[in-house]
């Protein structure tokens, strides 16, 4: 474990709570310490009230912060007094705790303070670092976890068993610590979860954190349990796009929601999926207690979603009775699937979820290896992990992120997404919650949004074979298809039929009209199985009701586009796919509206381009996020039971009205 602290650049922190921001960035910078707002920190300080008195203070990270980016701001003040009275009362509920973490902060805009605040409070140093390091539970996770612990650490630090997060872990150790406790103590490991440490100072304490890892990392490795390799493992190389789909659509189902799935299939991960024992490695449980709500106890291994969900609802039965309250059962699908051909396969509510669940998992094959290297890998026990599943505080903490955005878990598929309504229609879609795969000729593509839910796939949609690798991609980074937006399309030039070549017309028609019968038909097995059904928006034009002198192969080719629309309407309303058409005019922020399109069509109107503009009814001039808004409606509830409909965008048209 590499010491991180840089002299030159801790000088720049000079006061208690700077240098607390610090050291825990750079804890927060290694995964291996600590994974997506894992861990917490903490320092004791004081601070003048408005009454002119100084008042002891501990600044802990609040709720909802990680650890690698928290700032100042990220810490919530809260008074010690109240703390350590918290920690000498007998019992106390989780949920009133919280309620008494937040009114004892001094500042009523802090965030909530993390629930291991009463824990830090009570360790008598200035200082208190925390993580779940890696190789730590990997040595207490196996059914010799302690003796190795003490054979690691000595009398250095202070053991303690496994207890649940809360109040009852800082009262256990309100008590026993000062019994156990030395001169010569520098930590406290928590077994089943992590370690502590902690100092006078920031660099002290951080220094302790990396010393003491360190220790555990060198134990691991003097007994060979470090680097795990596996028989190398080669991913399947023919098209799995439509079993792919099919498993997140079971997935979904049991979850009664929509998720996006990501598919996985480097060495590690089709490695550990393809591992003799993986029945018995994976069915033990997560590295740490807060990791089930993340990946849930258990990964489905193989595909067999009905009967995993059978065994989740067991798992609840047999639990939930402990409960000193009723309890809903959350939803009984899996979060983690190691399958012998596809690999891991993680699901989220959004992209961005399923990249967290597959960090956490990664991190957890690693250490199940180890600890199984090591004597056996053992996690806590199925009721222990259920109390945290269930935790009111987790459970409040689901509640207060509300109902989720309109798309949420879902997939859409933009073409001709570099720019213009394409760009708009993406941007809109992923705003609304949707993960967007956007295939554009323009390399640009790739680099068009920066989030986890955008997939840019640079791919010119009339070559066939490079349509079947985009749906590939596409559906092992989401899972599946939901909403498929046809828009790409390209204008030439405006031209008379007298003068048209045949090669420009079949240029126009092979990007209009053939590549997409191609991107329907390999769509349509996806869009089957689309969690809340698939959804077809057409963008045609106002050309196709009102033609123009001069655009013979545009017009045809999107009037041939909207009757083979017309024609998946019928064809595809018993397998509920909805397809809606949006014919818009006057959208000129978009690529095919150059200056010269804009005055050869303003000519062939016999107007200038300022008359041309805004020729229509309302004089207006329409947006390509005015179209990507109708395109988001058409895929929305509004129009949960229209299909086969052609919308005009277009301001008005005396010839289309
Ligand atoms: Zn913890």
């Amino acid at each position: 474990m590499h010491n991180l602290w840089d002299a030159a650049e801790a000088a720049h922190y000079t006061d208690d709570l700077h240098q607390r921001v610090y050291t825990s960035r750079l804890l927060g910078r290694e995964q291996a310490l600590v994974l997506h707002g894992g861990g917490n920190t903490s320092v004791k300080s004081t601070v003048s009230n408005i009454f002119g008195e100084d008042e002891p203070i501990l600044y802990v990270k609040g709720s909802g912060w990680d650890l690698a980016t928290i700032e100042a701001a990220g810490f919530a003040p809260v008074r010690m007094q109240h703390l350590l009275r918290l920690a000498q009362l007998e019992t106390l509920s989780d949920a009133a705790m919280a309620r008494e973490l937040k009114a004892a902060t001094i500042d009523p805009s802090a965030p909530a303070p993390s629930v291991e605040a009463i824990l830090h409070a009570i360790l008598p140093y200035k200082f208190v670092d925390h993580t779940h390091a890696d190789a730590v539970v990997a040595i207490t996770n196996t059914p010799d976890g302690r003796a190795y612990v003490e054979d690691v650490y000595g009398d250095s630090i202070v053991i303690v068993p496994y207890i649940m997060p809360g109040f009852a872990l800082a009262r256990h150790c309100a008590e026993h610590f000062p019994r156990e406790a030395h001169a010569g103590t520098i930590g406290m490991l928590l077994m089943n979860h992590g370690i502590f440490s902690f100092g006078a100072t920031a660099h002290e304490s951080y220094d302790r954190m990396i010393a003491l890892v360190s220790r555990a990392e060198a134990y691991l490795q003097q007994r060979n349990a470090w680097h795990i390799s596996l028989p190398p493992a080669a991913p399947i190389t023919r098209p799995i796009r439509d079993e792919l789909a099919l498993l997140r659509s079971r997935v979904c189902a049991v979850a009664g929601f929509p998720l996006v799935m990501t598919t996985h299939d480097d060495e590690r991960s089709l490695g550990f999926a393809r591992h003799p024992d993986i029945r018995t490695l994976a069915q033990q449980g997560p590295l740490t207690p807060d990791h089930v709500i993340r990946t849930r106890r258990v990964p489905l291994i193989g595909r067999d979603v009905q009967g995993y969900r059978a065994a989740y609802e067991q798992y609840f039965a047999e639990h939930a009775p402990r409960s000193s309250q009723p309890l809903t059962m959350l939803d009984p699908a899996p979060r983690v699937i190691l399958d012998a051909e596809f690999g891991l396969c993680v699901l989220g509510r959004h992209a961005q979820d399923a990249a967290i669940v597959y960090d956490i998992y990664s991190h957890t094959i690693e250490n199940i290896l180890r600890a199984t290297a090591l004597g056996g890998y053992r996690a806590l026990d199925a009721a222990s992990l259920f109390e945290v599943e269930y935790w009111d505080l987790e459970q409040a903490k689901l509640k207060r992120q509300g109902a989720p955005p309109e798309f949420a878990g879902e997939v859409a598929l933009v073409t001709g997404a570099a720019s213009g309504i394409g760009r708009a229609c993406a941007e809109t879609l992923l705003k609304r919650g949707a993960a967007v795969v956007g295939l554009d000729i323009n390399p640009e593509i790739e680099h068009t949004f920066q989030q986890a839910g955008w997939l840019g796939v640079q791919c010119d949609i009339t070559n066939e074979a490079a349509l079947f690798e985009t749906l590939e991609k596409a559906v092992r980074r989401f899972g599946g298809l939901d909403m498929l937006i046809l828009n790409a399309g390209i204008f030439s030039s405006s031209r008379p039929i007298a003068d048209l070549t045949l090669k420009e017309w079949q240029g126009v028609l092979d990007v209009n009209l053939n590549a997409n019968v191609t991107l329907l038909r390999e769509a349509y097995p996806l869009l089957k199985l689309a969690p809340r059904s698939g959804r077809v928006v057409v963008i045609g034009t106002r050309n196709v009701a009102a033609p123009g002198k001069g655009a013979a192969a545009y017009s045809v080719s999107k009037a041939a586009l909207t009757q083979l629309a017309r024609v998946a309407t019928l064809e595809w309303s018993r397998d509920n796919i909805r397809v809606n058409m949006i014919h818009p005019d006057a959208v000129f922020d978009t690529a095919i509206w150059t200056d010269e399109v804009l005055q050869s069509r303003a000519a062939a109107y016999g107007m200038t381009v300022e008359a041309y503009k805004s020729r229509n009814l309302l004089r207006t001039e329409v947006s390509s996020y005015d179209v990507a808004a109708m395109a988001a409606a058409m895929c929305g509830s509004l129009f949960a039971k229209t299909t086969g409909a052609q919308v005009p965008l277009d301001g008005g048209n005396e010839r289309v009205v």
